[in-house]
């Protein structure tokens, strides 16, 4: 049976790399659905489905939901017809055991990841991204950049005059501590998927409209080859 031409996708890259913007935009362009782990964790437990039930149970005890539990909400949104010519996953895995498990199902479902893209930026950049974040206290959607979206008047929302504050999520040792667990468990993939030799590097210290243009790229070439029979 020749396989069907799918771009199934893995985006990786540290936090504040910019993944989860340049996912919503990829979804809309290539008409591909963006599956942010989360999302779908969250969407399969309102909706109630089979793994979305087995994953309340661990969440309602505030337990962590195990992998395999995952696998299955990403299984079961990938078998929908939305995904039949290919999905964007973001958020899992994130750690080479979770790579590997997934892997392990793709094959059970006759598919594979077909493209991981690494979405690249340094330490320094990430920390001066997250770390100049500021948060309207009275309404946390309101979010500004002390260096790329600064408040007219500082500390203040430009909206509702509430105060700005630096999240939790936000302060330095938290970020370095983020970079940390980024480092020892999810850099690893990098190589892990380098090595089947679909890994594609893309530079995320250019504009999220370079960057989304980059990926473009890579996207339209994976497609020619993919027409081409290669
Ligand atoms: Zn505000």
């Amino acid at each position: 049976m020749p396989g069907l031409p799918e771009l199934n996708l893995i985006l990786l890259g540290p936090p504040g790399s910019g993944k989860g913007t340049q996912g919503e935009r990829l979804q809309e362009d290539f008409r591909l659905p963006y599956y942010a782990t989360g999302d779908i964790l969250r969407a399969a437990v309102k909706e109630g489905t089979e793994v979305g039930k087995q994953a309340k149970e661990f969440m309602d005890r505030g337990d962590l939901v195990p992998d395999e539990v995952i696998i299955g909400v990403i299984a079961e949104r990938i078998q929908q017809a939305e995904a039949e010519d290919g999905f964007i996953l973001d958020g899992f895995p994130r750690t080479v055991p979770q790579a590997e498990a997934l892997d392990q199902k793709m094959k059970e479902l006759r598919r594979e990841i077909t493209e991981a893209i690494l979405i690249d930026v340094s330490e320094d950049e990430v920390v001066r991204r997250l770390g100049g974040r500021r948060t309207c206290e009275a309404n946390p959607s309101h979010i500004y950049h002390v260096e790329f979206d600064p408040p007219k008047k500082e500390g203040v929302c430009d909206l509702d005059e509430g105060k700005l504050i630096v999240r939790d999520d936000d302060k330095p040792d938290v970020i370095k501590n983020r970079l940390a667990t980024y480092r020892e468990k999810t850099e690893p993939l990098v190589d892990y998927y380098d090595e089947r030799g679909i890994l594609n590097h893309v530079d995320g210290k250019q504009s999220p409209d370079e960057v989304e243009e980059r990926i473009h790229g890579i996207i339209a070439t994976l497609r020619r080859e993919e027409e081409e029979g290669m």
